[in-house]
């Protein structure tokens, strides 16, 4: 399982934490920023130091205690890495949809589009940047846009120069996480036109 990767990511973790274990601006652990891999390891250490837990206690009456599971407990029945789908997302799950919703913007939006259009995109991509769950993603993918050369600015003419603008976005993510770059001559045959036969 990917974990998170940027230097900032591991500043944000707590070393008393499992590695990868991101924590939100008020201090308690971030699931939207965090791999359920981590969030897992995350569950059983809040079990082993629960004083509930039966490896702890001696003087427990009955093994089948009727105390309510902790809300850090992720259901048992699941195998890694999966989580279920009627489970909140972690920030894989929560990267997977939203790129599904980005890239299909980008391939739904005007072949030219008009200053109304391109403007209300660059609202849309400003406050995503800002209100995007993962906090630590979020300021990432702000820091990026804002590249003081410039050159890394949303394009938005067209869904040409805008979907291969949100390609390299994602691209710029890939690299950060070590994951292969998508070679971005073919985002349209992925999220617009589908594969070639
Ligand atoms: P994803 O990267 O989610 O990709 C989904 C699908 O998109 C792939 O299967 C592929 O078919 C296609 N694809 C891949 N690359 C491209 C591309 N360049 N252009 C077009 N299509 C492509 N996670 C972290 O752990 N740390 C972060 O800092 C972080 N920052 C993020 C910032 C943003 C704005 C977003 C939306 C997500 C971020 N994520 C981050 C989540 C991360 O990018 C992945 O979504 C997550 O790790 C799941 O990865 P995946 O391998 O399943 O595929």
């Amino acid at each position: 399982n990917q974990q998170p990767a940027t230097t900032k990511q591991s500043q944000e973790t707590d070393s008393a934490l499992p590695k990868g274990v991101v924590l939100d601006k008020d201090g308690k652990p971030c699931r939207t920023c965090t791999s359920v891999s981590s969030w897992r390891a995350l569950t059983k250490q809040a079990k082993a130091d629960s004083p509930t837990s039966s490896s702890s206690t001696t003087n427990t009456t009955s093994a089948t205690s009727t105390t309510p599971t902790t809300p850090l407990t992720a259901p048992a029945t699941h195998p890694e890495p999966s989580i279920p789908a009627d489970c909140p997302p972690d920030v894989e799950a929560l990267g997977r949809s939203t790129w599904t919703l980005l890239h299909t913007m980008a391939a739904t939006y005007p072949e030219r589009a008009d200053t109304q259009q391109q403007s209300d995109m660059q609202g849309f991509l400003k406050l995503f940047s800002r209100l995007y769950p993962c906090w630590v993603c979020a300021d990432d993918f702000k820091t990026w846009m804002a590249h003081p050369s410039g050159r890394n600015q949303p394009k938005l003419s067209g869904r040409k120069e805008f979907g291969w603008w949100m390609c390299e976005a994602h691209n710029e993510v890939n690299r950060k996480l070590g994951k292969k770059e998508f070679d971005c001559r073919f985002w349209e045959e992925r999220w617009k036109t589908g594969w070639k036969d």
